[in-house]
């Protein structure tokens, strides 16, 4: 499964200049009053691996570089560079630059690859599986939102996890089988 190791991050939204975030153990956590930039950590993660400016709380790519908030951003370009372990300890690297307002490059272990036909995809779609499935990654307002649900769409949702809705039609035919007997 392996985890994460270290984030390396320039000029990304509230991180002027190079910053080092981590090293990660197997569990951290991170703490920080608010507006200190906690779901920027999950923001620069989710760059890397590949997520458009819509689901990053931005309009364009660029609105990422820091100060670009305020209207001036310090640098034309902005990068972060996720270090994978795998479980013998193994690292790769996988670094995303933006180098425009729509645009950016992406490596792995220092080769440039493309985002439509390149491991980024399997990353995403193993990111995509994480974060929907499993909810591995859980975003700032999901616990809220929730626990709002109405009590059978949060049921369904369950059911849905735990994939115990395949079995709903069976165990409802049994059910009714039983109450008829
Ligand atoms: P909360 O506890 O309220 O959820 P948080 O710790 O999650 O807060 P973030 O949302 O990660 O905080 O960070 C918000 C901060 O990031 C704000 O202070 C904002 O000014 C800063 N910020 C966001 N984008 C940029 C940017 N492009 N350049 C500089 N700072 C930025
Ligand atoms: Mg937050």
């Amino acid at each position: 499964m392996g985890y994460l190791k270290q984030i390396d991050i320039e000029n990304f939204k509230s991180w002027r200049g190079k910053h080092i975030i981590g090293p990660f153990m197997k569990f951290s956590c991170i703490i920080g009053t608010n507006g200190s930039g906690k779901s920027n950590v999950m923001d620069a993660l989710s760059f890397a691996i590949g997520e458009r400016a819509a689901s990053l709380r931005v309009k364009h790519l660029r609105d990422l570089i820091h100060g670009a908030n305020v209207g001036r951003p310090i640098s034309d370009t902005a990068r972060v560079a996720v270090r994978y372990c795998d479980d013998q300890e193994r690292e790769t690297v996988f670094c995303r630059i933006i180098t425009g307002q729509f645009y950016s490059s992406a490596f792995k272990n220092k080769i440039t690859v493309d985002f439509s036909f390149s491991v980024f995809r399997i990353i995403r779609l193993l990111f995509n599986i994480m974060t929907k499935v499993q909810n591995c990654m859980v975003f700032q307002g999901t616990v809220e939102l929730i626990a709002l649900k109405d009590p059978k769409e949060r049921t369904k949702m369950l059911e849905c996890i735990s994939q115990s809705r395949e079995y709903a039609a069976e165990y409802n035919a049994k059910k009714a089988a039983l109450l008829k007997a």
